[in-house]
C-alpha cells in the first residue's frame, strides 16, 4: 500500500548545524504517528520542511507516492495537507461558525465572489464541523473570547473544513492545561478513526503521546534512533539514555 506520506534522507542543514539529517519515514492511512524529541532535536524543522515552508538540503518528501519536495507551502495544502496551531488563521471580529465558514469559502474556492454572502454560506456544514470538535454550543460566540483550548478546537475545525487526507501538528497541545491536552488529544484520536485522516504530530506531555500515538518515532540531534509502539519506546535503553540521562520511567513533562 503507498504511504499517505514518506519522506527519504530527508536532510537540513543551517550554516554549520545539521537540524535534520538523514530523516527516512513513512505515515499509513489513518494512523495517528508521533514525533518525538528533546528540545533543538529538529522536529519543527522536519515538519516545516513537509510542509514547504523550508526548503530542503536534501531529501525528499512524497504525498501518496507523488513527489512535493519544493513545492510551495499553498500547493502543499492544495494536495490535502492541513496543518493546525502554528499558524493562528483565524479572525477574532468574528464569531466561531463565521471563521469556519470562512474556511469552507476559502476551500470552495469562493472567498472573493461570495464574500457578502459570507455569513449565509456553508452554515449546515460549519455547524456539523463545529460539532465535531464539541464546539457547537459556542458557534454564535466572538471568537476572541474564546478559552484557549476552545480556540484549539476551533483552528481543528477550521483545518478539517479543507478535508485533508494529513494533518501536520506541530506541538497542538502547547499551552495548554493537562486536563485540556489529554482532551484535544482524545478528540484528534476519535477523528482519525472517524474520517480516516492521517495524523503526524509532536507533544512533549508523554502521558498524552502514550496514550494516543499508534506508533512513535524518537529524533535526536536531527538523526531518527528509534521507532515503535508505546511499550517498545518506553523499554528503549537508547531513548532513556536521550530524554533522562539513563534510568527511570518517562516523567510527564519528560521532554521539556
Ligand atoms: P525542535 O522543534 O525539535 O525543538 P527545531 O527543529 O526547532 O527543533 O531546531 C533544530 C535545530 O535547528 C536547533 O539546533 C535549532 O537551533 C536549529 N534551527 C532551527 N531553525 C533554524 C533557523 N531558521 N536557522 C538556524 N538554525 C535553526
Ligand atoms: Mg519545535
Amino acid at each position: 500500500m503507498t504511504a499517505i506520506l514518506e519522506t527519504r534522507g530527508l536532510t537540513k542543514v543551517f550554516g554549520g548545524v545539521v537540524a535534520v539529517k538523514d530523516v527516512s519515514f513513512q505515515l499509513h492511512k489513518g494512523e495517528l504517528l508521533a514525533l518525538i524529541g528533546p528540545n533543538g532535536a529538529g522536529k519543527s524543522t522536519c515538519f516545516n520542511m513537509l510542509m514547504g515552508q523550508l526548503p530542503v538540503t536534501s531529501g525528499d518528501v512524497y504525498l501518496e507516492g507523488e513527489r512535493i519536495t519544493g513545492l510551495t507551502p499553498r500547493q502543499i495544502w492544495r494536495k490535502g495537507v492541513g496543518r493546525t496551531f502554528q499558524i493562528t488563521a483565524t479572525y477574532a471580529s468574528m464569531t466561531v461558525i463565521e471563521n469556519v465558514q470562512m474556511a469552507l469559502m476559502s476551500h470552495h474556492g469562493e472567498i472573493l465572489r461570495f464574500l457578502p454572502f459570507a455569513t449565509r454560506m456553508h452554515r449546515d456544514e460549519a455547524l456539523a464541523l463545529l460539532d465535531m470538535v464539541g464546539m457547537a454550543n459556542q458557534a454564535e460566540r466572538h471568537s476572541a473570547v474564546l478559552a484557549y483550548g476552545d480556540l484549539k478546537r476551533m483552528e481543528l475545525a477550521i483545518a478539517l473544513a479543507h478535508t485533508p487526507k494529513l494533518l501536520l501538528m506541530d506541538e497542538p497541545t502547547a499551552g495548554m492545561a493537562p486536563k485540556e491536552r489529554v482532551a484535544l488529544m482524545q478528540l484528534t484520536a476519535d477523528i482519525v478513526r472517524d474520517r480516516g485522516v492521517s495524523v503526524l504530530f509532536t507533544e512533549h506531555d508523554m502521558d498524552v503521546v502514550f496514550a494516543h500515538s499508534h506508533r512513535i518515532m524518537v529524533l535526536n540531534r536531527g538523526e531518527l534512533i528509534a521507532e515503535g509502539n508505546a511499550e517498545q519506546i518506553r523499554n528503549n535503553p537508547m531513548v532513556q539514555d536521550v530524554y533522562l540521562g539513563g534510568g527511570t520511567v518517562f516523567a510527564s513533562e519528560g521532554a521539556q
